[in-house]
């Protein structure tokens, strides 16, 4: 758990078997990813309890088994799921099944916004929002919660692109976290031909797997971005201001750039004027996406096979550490080499309270 708000809040605590209402599943969870959303609650910077509770359970990127549930569903008892995230208000996006689109901003994000996330050995979720995973998923299906972001502003990008004739050849990640990581992958699936750029030197895990995937790997402590020419999609995952606005230079005419990172404040200077001149007499678009609804899940459960497929074990290879729950802090204080660490819930359970990521006081 952590005391949102609070820097370094992160601990281990007990909390009472969630009970179940209508219309939700319980389930017993088996592995937890940890991503940056989750450090930056930690740092204090995001983050929020539900109603009532003054802790927040976290862990938003999970894989499950459904131990009970309630209402009609399509989904059983002893099923392998994966719980969607964000759970809707009532605008018009979020009752049409769109809430990563939500336009109140009401919504609630199980660990993250007003929900209870599932690093602990129970969690509770509306059964409406489960995603089923094929048995023979099970060791990466835990990913698929990642993947859906990518895959929602990969989704977004040629629904945008929809406005003209265009035949995409180059595209260009930035960032070779695991959202970066899989980004590049869902473009290899599509043919592109892609460069991944991040600071760390050749011959890394990170730029292995990039290679692997058929994608080149540049290094920008090697090469310098301006060097790499023009790119119809450029996919910024970095986060960093300053990166995103010297690769929005390199965008192709007719080109597509999806923001997918949360930008700290950072003052530049920069010649608008250019740009908005660039935007204009290029037909070039830049947009921001967040989130993913069930429809990008579900492209991602069939993306994640085929991407085992075509290239064997990136997957599983991007999964540098499983470590049990009283291991935790390393998830928060990952090594060099990490890429996604795992939390491995399935051992706990001999206890009759739940053990739970909690912050300390
Ligand atoms: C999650 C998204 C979520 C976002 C903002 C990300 O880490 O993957 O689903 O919407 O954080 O809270
Ligand atoms: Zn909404």
């Amino acid at each position: 758990m952590v005391k949102p708000g609070e820097k370094d809040s992160v601990h281990l605590g007990d909390v009472p078997r969630p009970t179940l209402s209508s219309s939700q599943a319980l389930l017993k969870i088996r592995k937890v990813g940890i991503d940056g959303t989750d450090m930056e609650i930690n740092n204090g910077s995001y983050g929020e309890c539900p109603t009532g509770s003054d802790y927040l359970i976290l862990g938003h990127e999970c894989l499950a088994v459904v131990e009970d549930i309630e209402g009609p569903s399509d989904i059983q008892k002893g099923d392998l799921v994966v719980p969607t995230v964000r759970r809707p208000d009532n605008c018009p996006n979020c009752v049409d099944g769109e809430p990563d689109m939500c336009l109140k901003g009401e919504y609630k994000e199980h660990g993250i916004k007003g929900l209870h996330g599932f690093a602990s050995e129970f969690g509770v979720t509306d059964s409406n929002f489960l995603i089923k995973i094929p048995q023979d998923l099970e060791d990466i299906g835990v990913l698929l919660e990642p993947v859906s972001v990518a895959e929602k502003g990969l989704f977004h990008t040629f629904k945008i692109q929809e406005r003209l004739k265009w035949s995409p050849r180059r595209a260009l990640v930035l960032g070779s976290g695991p959202l970066g990581l899989l980004t590049t992958f869902l473009l290899r699936l599509k043919g592109l031909e892609v460069s991944t750029v991040a600071r760390g030197v050749k011959g890394s895990l990170k730029s292995q797997l990039v290679e692997r995937s058929g994608a080149e790997y540049v290094s920008t402590s090697e090469k310098s971005l301006n060097t790499l020419g023009l790119f119809d999609i450029i996919m910024e995952v970095t986060g960093v201001s300053s990166v995103a606005v010297d690769a929005q230079q390199l965008l192709n005419a007719n080109g597509v750039m999806c923001f997918l990172g949360v930008y700290p404040p950072r003052t530049v200077s920069l010649d608008v004027g250019k740009v908005y001149t660039d935007l204009v007499l290029g037909n070039r678009t830049y947009f921001g996406s967040v989130n993913a609804n069930k429809r990008d899940f579900e492209i991602g459960v069939r993306d994640i096979r085929q991407i085992e497929k075509s290239f064997p074990a990136v997957l599983r290879d991007m999964i540098t550490k499983v470590i049990p729950l009283s291991d935790f802090k390393s998830a928060f204080y990952p090594d060099k080499g990490d890429i996604k660490i795992l939390l491995d819930l399935s051992a706990i359970g001999k206890e009759t309270k739940d053990t739970v990521l909690e912050d300390s006081i």
